[in-house]
């Protein structure tokens, strides 16, 4: 059985005080079957680090980028290497603020994957369609292609470890949720295509979220969905009140 995820992503909020003071108010996870993630700024990953250490606090820790090389001149960039030294679990990498505002491609974000895959870090990678993909029908089209470029050469067995988080553009951060039916649909297209991909253990193994505008109040209508295994939660991560109804929905 699939483990759930719900994973804050804070995006350009919050700096290390901020982080110490989310962090006092953390919940308990109720399920037991329910993993929870913040993904933070880079510069709050060391802070975020030793209080969950030294709290025992049950929540994985996320960045959200890095670069494929070890190390090099590559000024403004984070390694991997840099990333596991702090003990962080994963990383966010396709999120469609980089793939349009940075201008990552599919090419780069497969180097990162493939590196990734060579680490100890897990990944959750993203994919989604716009809106106007999705208004001339062509959403399935453009989620299928992202995943083939960015698993081009990537070994079933990260595969099976890997969160992919089906994120349409149109529904982030701007307060419309892709229905329930229409998420589900997505998710369940996405597990067809790792089988195509790879095979039906990958499939089948493979966790897939859904990202955009979740909130407390349409969390369980989507994460009930049989191919929805949690959620990249932005807007609503912030608040660790709010938080806590998403996780503990
Ligand atoms: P949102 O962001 O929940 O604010 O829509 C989701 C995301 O970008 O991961």
């Amino acid at each position: 059985m699939r483990k759930s995820f719900v994973a804050a992503n804070w995006k350009m909020y919050k700096g290390p005080k901020a982080t110490e003071e989310f962090l006092s108010a953390f919940q308990k996870v109720s399920n037991e079957n329910m993993q929870v993630g913040i993904t933070v700024p880079f510069v709050n990953l060391t802070t975020a680090k030793n209080f969950i250490s030294k709290h025992g606090v049950n929540l994985l820790l996320g960045a959200q980028n890095v670069y494929f090389e070890k190390e090099g001149a590559f000024t403004g960039e984070v390694s991997i290497p840099m990333l596991e030294e702090i003990g962080v679990d994963y990383v966010v990498i396709g999120h469609s603020e980089r793939r349009n505002i940075f201008g990552e491609s599919d090419e780069l974000i497969n180097k990162k994957l493939s590196a990734l895959s060579k680490s100890t870090l897990r990944t959750i990678l993203c994919v989604g369609e716009s809106l106007a993909e999705r208004e001339s029908g062509k959403e399935k089209e453009v989620v299928g292609a992202q995943l083939r470029k960015n698993l081009d050469g990537i070994d079933s067995c990260y595969v099976k470890e890997l969160t992919i988080a089906y994120e349409p553009i149109w529904a982030i951060g701007t307060g419309k949720t892709a229905s329930a039916k229409d998420a589900q649909e997505m998710c369940a297209f996405i597990r067809k295509c790792i089988e195509k991909l790879y095979d039906d253990t990958a499939a089948q193994a493979v966790r897939i979220q859904y990202g955009g505008s979740v909130k407390a109040e349409n969390t369980k209508e989507i994460l009930d969905m049989p191919d929805i295994d949690g959620a990249l939660v932005g807007g609503a991560s912030l608040n660790a009140d709010e938080f806590e109804k998403i996780y503990n929905f």
